[in-house]
């Protein structure tokens, strides 16, 4: 508390604060303004720190890794931003276990399965993300998701300012879903256990055909990856119907929206094409919703977050897209 009196009141940890970034540095749609005060710890005491000075101030908290899921506001992000890029430390456990920082990214942890004679960890390879982000969003390609893997899970929770280690039941996962809050809850580390493969050859191969796949049907352009999450199969519709290929039975990879443009690869990505908004990926991904739900009778949910400091006119976008239509349809999964 002491130490805190110094602090001025505009910074949290002024010796610690970035206050230079923007969201175009810290995600992959390569969009979003000034974020005011970013920290990226280097290690759990760093993390401790930050916590314990959080827990003097009401200041807003928001958490980033990779930024591959997030539409970071044009106004930016207000209060306090931790980014957990540089917690990426490995500990094995046993042959199979391994605990790893939040801030991993995805791919390291797909080759360090691989090089280890394990299978499961196949599906992060072509996932540009963080263990952290991954576990929050429940992940997942090729059939796999990554409640598959994940066995604990060690966070910081601001409502209890304690750090607690949660059994992955507790984590209520479902498809691209977690108990996880970010307002709330900082992914510090997480156990993640793999099966010894009977081909490691096998394991390799199906990396190296998902990293082909990606490289040849998702955009190069800057993206935020699926903006709608695929709905489930369901009696009445048994069949998977990914709203990509809904979409673009509509024409929709034609689609532009001032800066940004449904890709022309894929219909469920929406590309940066130089200096596109927040504003306007919500306003393409209303004329989605929108088209889909005319044509299908279907309502999707978007996968893509929106995070910092949004307009009047984004919230009401927002709540729009993140709100069923009062009449009756067939729902995408929340
Ligand atoms: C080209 C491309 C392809 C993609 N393919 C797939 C795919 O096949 N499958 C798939 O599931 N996703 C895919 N994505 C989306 C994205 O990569 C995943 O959702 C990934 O798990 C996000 O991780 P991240 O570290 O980037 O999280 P971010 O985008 O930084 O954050 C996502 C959410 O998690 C929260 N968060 C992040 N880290 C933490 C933490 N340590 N503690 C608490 N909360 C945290 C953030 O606050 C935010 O709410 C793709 C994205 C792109 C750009």
């Amino acid at each position: 508390m002491a130490a805190d009196a110094f602090v001025p009141p505009h910074l949290l940890w002024p010796e610690r604060a970035m206050t230079d970034m923007t969201g175009a540095q810290l995600s992959t749609y390569r969009m979003g303004g000034l974020v005011d005060e970013l920290y990226a710890p280097n290690n759990l005491d760093d993390v401790r720190t930050f916590c314990q000075r959080l827990r003097t101030t009401q200041r807003p908290l928001t958490t980033i890794g990779w930024g591959g899921n997030i539409i970071i506001a044009k106004q930016g992000i207000r209060g306090a931003t931790l980014w957990t890029r540089k917690l990426d430390w490995v500990e094995q456990g046993s042959p199979t276990t391994f605990t790893l920082g939040a801030g991993c990214h995805l791919a390291k942890v797909s080759k360090l399965a691989a090089d280890n004679g394990l299978t499961g960890g196949e599906f992060f390879i072509g996932i540009p993300g963080t263990i952290g982000g991954a576990v929050r969003m429940n992940a997942g390609a090729l059939g796999q998701q990554t409640s598959d893997v994940v066995r604990e899970v060690t966070l910081f929770d601001r409502d209890t300012q304690q750090i607690h280690t949660w059994p992955v039941e507790k984590l209520a996962y479902r498809y691209r879903h977690s108990a996880i809050n970010p307002a709330r809850h900082v992914v510090l580390q997480v156990v993640v256990q793999f099966k010894r493969a009977s081909n490691s050859g096998q394991v390799k191969q199906a990396m190296a055909d998902s990293v082909h796949f990606r490289k040849t049907h998702h955009p190069i352009e800057p993206n935020g990856g699926s903006v709608f999450r695929n709905p489930t199969p369901t009696e009445e519709r048994p069949e998977p119907w990914p709203v990509g290929k809904m979409l673009d039975s509509l024409g929709a990879k034609t689609w532009v929206e001032g800066n940004v443009r449904i890709s022309p690869r894929h219909a469920n990505f929406i590309i940066n094409t130089g200096g596109g908004t927040s504003t306007e990926v919500l306003t393409l991904m209303t004329r989605m919703k929108t088209a889909v739900w005319d044509a299908f009778g279907l309502t999707v949910v978007p996968e893509n977050i929106l995070i910092g400091d949004v307009t009047a006119e984004e919230a009401k976008l927002w709540r729009n897209l993140t709100t069923p239509p009062k009449t009756m349809g067939i729902e995408s999964v929340g």
